[in-house]
């Protein structure tokens, strides 16, 4: 298998626009990369509900006309799922539907709670029954316990309640409201399209649509829409103060996609100057640069303009390749590198050569790779990481492995190098990272290379850490 960090998920919403099922999944096709469990649309024509939700990627999901065609009505939230919380299981994809006494209300989320073990123990106690797995599924289950009057403001009681990470979007008939929690763990960006309101994950979705971003969500910002009308801006627990916040700085390393705008800053900019910073850091004598495409090429040329080492394609990666049909037998796990890189004889040839990429987790992968360019004839590989080691897990919705399986929380640097067969390892320092140009201002979390977690963990378990009250 492939090992890389993933992402939660990415989450869409338009209001006021008569095709909203369908740029919705043209939203979610946008933010593929942000998951590729599950997909799923609820719209509404203000009378009536519409869903489609199911296992696969947006164009199985959602693969013609027809399959979008009952989903009516001119507002819409959309998800794509990578599960960090709840196995893979068709009950658990998103968005979620629910009757409630206040009517019906669809809700997609992007993070994941800390705390939601113990809130759905105590409502599993008081008589409460859960459908999924899933942590969204508490939310829920608080907005219909919640005795506020409006609907943002049971939304507000409710995500009051919870602690972690939330960039969420929920549908109700009159209207669509974005929210991210007051650390900013996650993005979320609004924009506008003639009369029609938009939200979403990154602002890549609303490019393919010709939707004008207006701005990204502030931390604790929750956004209602309504059609017709000007969006209303509420902070329902007081404005974060400056550099409180906690927004994750892997969105930069490796999550957005790098023609996007997060926390206010262009991916692809403060990417490539971590490519920049990472040469300065650890300058080596080299004939190319080349990625591990296609996460790492901009940090790659990065490495390349500072260097002044001329970037060149090594690696071809095969795009094609299904999920499906990479399964964890033995076989494939082998062939996994193989199956998804390969590497170009003519550029490595006697070439001292620069990988980067943007993070090592197991290291399984990378060992593959150095191998793969030894035998294409490269003299010399050097492993540049434009991110710091990852040393500790991640609790804020991303799937990062136990400490014990992170090759950096083991094993010193020149350990690292030996395991991966690699001449020289350089990673980018925190320090470093952290002062690159250009970042926005305001507080990062970094915990997973070793800095304190901002919300402390109240749920142990991992990703299935709920599963067992429910299979
Ligand atoms: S622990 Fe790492 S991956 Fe998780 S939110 Fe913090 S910076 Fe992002």
């Amino acid at each position: 298998m492939i090992e890389k960090v993933r992402h939660h998920c990415g989450v869409f919403g338009v209001i006021g626009h008569p095709e909203a099922a369908r740029l919705t999944r043209l939203g979610l096709y946008a933010l593929q990369h942000r998951g590729q469990e599950s997909a799923g649309i609820v719209s509404t024509d203000g009378k009536t509900m519409f869903e489609r939700k199911r296992l696969g990627l947006v164009s199985e999901v959602f693969p013609d006309e027809k399959s979008i065609s009952h989903l009516k009505g001119d507002a819409a939230i959309g998800h794509n799922r990578y599960s960090t919380t709840g196995t893979t299981l068709p009950v658990n994809t998103q968005p979620f539907l629910i009757n409630f006494y206040r009517g019906q209300i669809a809700a997609a989320h992007n993070g994941n709670l800390v705390n939601v073990s113990v809130l759905r123990e105590r409502m599993e106690h008081e008589g409460s029954i859960f459908r999924t797995t899933t942590d969204s599924e508490v939310v829920l289950h608080l907005i219909a316990h919640s005795r506020r009057h409006t609907i943002p403001e049971m939304i507000a009681d409710a995500l009051g309640r919870v602690k972690g990470a939330f960039s969420m979007v929920f549908l109700t008939k009159d209207m669509v409201i974005g929210v991210k929690d007051p650390f900013s763990f996650r993005p979320l960006v609004i924009g506008h399209k003639d009369d029609a309101h938009f939200i979403a994950s990154e602002s890549c979705a609303f490019d393919l649509i010709d939707v004008e971003l207006d701005r990204c969500l502030k931390p604790g910002e929750m956004v209602v829409l309504r059609r017709g009308k000007e969006p209303e801006h509420i902070f329902p627990w007081g404005k974060t103060e400056p550099g409180k916040e906690a927004a994750c700085i892997f969105e930069f390393i490796y999550f957005s996609r790098p023609d996007s705008i997060v926390f206010g800053a262009p991916v692809d900019k403060i990417r490539r100057r971590m490519g920049w910073k990472l040469a300065e850091e650890h300058p080596v004598d080299a004939d190319i640069v080349i990625s591990v495409p296609d996460s790492s090429n901009t940090a790659a040329l990065g490495f390349s303009e500072k260097s002044e080492i001329p970037f060149e394609l090594g690696l071809i990666r095969n795009h094609y390749v299904g999920r499906t049909f990479i399964q964890p037998t033995q076989i494939i796990r082998e062939s996994g590198v193989k199956l998804k890189y390969n590497p170009v004889d003519g550029v490595l040839r006697d070439k001292r050569v620069v990988v980067v990429d943007d993070s090592i987790v197991r290291g399984t992968t990378s060992r593959q790779l150095v191998k793969m360019l030894r035998d294409s004839g490269a003299a010399e590989v050097h492993m540049r990481i434009a991110s710091p080691p990852i040393v500790a897990p991640c609790y804020y919705g991303i799937d990062t492995p136990e400490k014990k399986q992170l090759i950096a929380a083991n094993k010193s640097i020149d350990e690292i190098r030996k395991y991966l067969g690699a001449d020289s390892l350089g990673y980018l320092s925190l320090e470093g990272m952290l002062s690159i140009k250009g970042l926005p201002p305001m507080g990062f979390c970094t915990a997973c290379f070793g800095t304190e977690y901002p919300v402390p963990i109240q749920d142990q378990g991992g990703k299935n850490k709920m599963d067992n009250n429910s299979q």
